[in-house]
Formats: C-alpha cells, sequence, structure tokens
C-alpha cells in the first residue's frame, strides 16, 4: 500500500442537544476528518481534539497543523505492508497521531476486503454500550432522561458527577432502578482532600471513573484500596507506559481505552494486551465521535479483552443526522459491526461537505 494523497477537513456540527460535564457545557462539534487514498481504496478516521483533553490553547488549530504540516509527510509516498510497520511520531499531539494511524488502519482493511475489527484480532459480535447522562439542573429532569434511555434499549447508564452533583443523583437513579448497572464519571473533578467519595461506596455502582485530576494515579490507587467500588482511570492514561505504570501500582484500576486518546489502533492494542495481561477489566470510551470515529470504536472494541460495556452510544444520541450510513443504533443495548470492509459505514459525502469549514488536499 502506497497513500498518494490525504484529505483533511474540519467540520462544525450541532450536537442534538448540550453535554454538560463538571468542566462544562460541549453543544457543537468541530471534528477533523481525515481521509487517505492509496492503490484505489480511501481510508478515514476523525480527530476529535476539540472535545479530547489537551495541553494547547487552541487544540483543533494544534492538531490541524499536526496533520497537515508535519504527520502528512511522514505518510504521503510511504509503502507499508500493514499498520503496524508505521511509526508516526508527534506525542505531542496523540489525538492527531491517532486519527491518521486510524485512518490507515481503514484503508488496509478495505484493501483487504475485511471488515476493521477483524484486522484488529476482534470478533463478529454485539458490542455492548451503555450511555452516558450528562449533568442536568435538577434530580427531577434526571430521572426523566434516565427513563428516555431506558426507553432508547440502553440497559446501561454513566452518569457524569462532580462536587455537590454526586449522592443525590446517584441515590435517585439507584433507588428507581434497583438493578440497573451504573457508572459515574467525575472527569477529575474533586481534590484529594476532598472526602466525598467513599459516600458513593454504597450504591453498587460498577465504578468510579477518573476521580482525581490527571495524571494521578497515587490517589486513585489509594482511594480504590479503601472502598468497594473500582476506581476506573481515563485522563491520567496517555498512552501504554501510563497504563502499565497504573495496574503495576493497583492492578484492580478498572482501565478506559480511547484510542483517540492513546495515538490510536497500535497502541490501544498495546493497552489492551496489558490489561489482559494484568487481568483488568478495560471498556472502549470516545469523544461524542461522528459516525466515523464511532465505527474505529466499535471495530476496536470487539476485541476478546473489552470486558465491560463501553460508552458508544447510537448516532442519534448526539446527531440529527449522522454522517455515516447506515447510522450506528442501539439493540438489546448494543451495536453491531458491520460486515463490510474497513470500517463497514459508508460518509454522506453531501453532509460532509456541507458541514466542512476548512479542507486542504494533499497529494505526493
Ligand atoms: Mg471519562
Amino acid at each position: 500500500m502506497q497513500i498518494s494523497a490525504i484529505e483533511i477537513r474540519l467540520l462544525t456540527a450541532d450536537l442534538i442537544e448540550p453535554f454538560n460535564t463538571s468542566y462544562g457545557s460541549i453543544v457543537e462539534r468541530r471534528p477533523i476528518i481525515v481521509r487517505v487514498f492509496g492503490d484505489g481504496y480511501e481510508g478515514w478516521a476523525e480527530c476529535p481534539a476539540d472535545v479530547a483533553p489537551s495541553i494547547h490553547p487552541d487544540p483543533v488549530a494544534a492538531a490541524w497543523d499536526a496533520l497537515e504540516l508535519q504527520l502528512a509527510a511522514q505518510v504521503l509516498g510511504t509503502e507499508f505492508g500493514h499498520p503496524l510497520e508505521l511509526k508516526m511520531n508527534d506525542p505531542a499531539n496523540r489525538v492527531a497521531v491517532a486519527a491518521l494511524e486510524m485512518a490507515l488502519w481503514d484503508i488496509h482493511a478495505r484493501a483487504n476486503g475485511l471488515p476493521l475489527w477483524h484486522v484488529l484480532g476482534g470478533a463478529d459480535r454485539p458490542v455492548p454500550s451503555g450511555v452516558v447522562v450528562g449533568i442536568v439542573d435538577s434530580l427531577a429532569a434526571l430521572g426523566d432522561v434516565v427513563n428516555q434511555r431506558m426507553d432508547e434499549g440502553y440497559r446501561r447508564v454513566k452518569l457524569k458527577i462532580g462536587p455537590g452533583w454526586d449522592v443525590e443523583p446517584i441515590s435517585l437513579i439507584r433507588s428507581r432502578w434497583p438493578d440497573l448497572t451504573i457508572s459515574v464519571d467525575a472527569n477529575g473533578a474533586y481534590s484529594p482532600d476532598q472526602h466525598e467519595l467513599p459516600n458513593l461506596d454504597g450504591f453498587n455502582l460498577q465504578y468510579i471513573e477518573q476521580p482525581f485530576p490527571a495524571p494521578d494515579v497515587e490517589e486513585s490507587a489509594r482511594l480504590a484500596e479503601s472502598i468497594a467500588t473500582p476506581i476506573c482511570l481515563d485522563e491520567s492514561l496517555t498512552d501504554r507506559s501510563r497504563v502499565h505504570a497504573a495496574l503495576t501500582r493497583h492492578p484492580g484500576f478498572v482501565v478506559n481505552a480511547k484510542p483517540s486518546r492513546l495515538g490510536g489502533h497500535t497502541e490501544t492494542l498495546a493497552v489492551h494486551r496489558l490489561a489482559v495481561d494484568a487481568g483488568a477489566d478495560l471498556w472502549c470510551g470516545g469523544y461524542l465521535e461522528t459516525g466515523i470515529g464511532r465505527a474505529h470504536l466499535v471495530a476496536a472494541a470487539t476485541l476478546p479483552g473489552f470486558t465491560l460495556a463501553a460508552d458508544i452510544s447510537a448516532s442519534s444520541r448526539y446527531w440529527a443526522h449522522d454522517i455515516v450510513q447506515p447510522e450506528w443504533t442501539i439493540s438489546d443495548g448494543a451495536l453491531t459491526p458491520t460486515k463490510a470492509p474497513g470500517i463497514g459505514v459508508a460518509v454522506d459525502t453531501d453532509l460532509l461537505e456541507r458541514l466542512t469549514t476548512r479542507r486542504v488536499f494533499l497529494e505526493v
């Protein structure tokens, strides 16, 4: 395979409703869509720099520049037999590396006539998935939202929490749905000298995710050792070495593997291996992706070591119209990967064009 051209697009797309977490409200997405061309095939991926954690003051501009000015030149004209052979390096912009790397996995899978999940080593199986419920105005509104999600077919919920929005909302949802699988995500909103989190130990939560600000591991390990509820790490796990260090410190951590945060599928495969070797529970998370990024998450989440439900929800959770066909749907609490080559969904190029605010086409 030789990559002959790369198209990079910036989209602006409204979410169907605002998404609120402990760090703020998201009303629109600005994903960068990467499309690679080679040997008569194409591959697609998405860079969610606008919502992923970043060290850059303007993360979208930084990811765009990394893709256009640095990473594209490392790939254009390069011959490769398998994406595992590729060595792209810009650790300062891992989310940009991930987008180009995942597009190369897609084109590789398509050129071989195989679904991406198969090429990654996954299985043809439904991916159990929960839905994330953001912070809302009132307990009554929270009850209504969770009710609606149950009606939509979800069987697991993850509640976003923060100081002042934890015990009461969790208590309400647990009392109304005694058997529901519930997890909570603090997005690092608690400081280690706050002591609310042990109060969540009686609600039979699947895990408490990222209690303290990244890059914390130590305080999370201490909390995990003092309560029965498992602690999951997300923002603190930026690459395989961080995952290895965390599981060495506390093998009971739950690992949230987000391919865009880790740098792509190759790094996700390495993290998957570490989690399997440590006997740690693992699940696949994302960043409010369009159907393109969502397709990559579904493919990765079919790997056998992903033991817990993903939080990859249906297209309709975020989008009035997704940019792929078929759109992603949830059925009996799971998403099902297609058997079509590559990411398995077709990009709606008319809608893509309408949402595009910036485009560059780079050729050998
Ligand atoms: Mg999280």
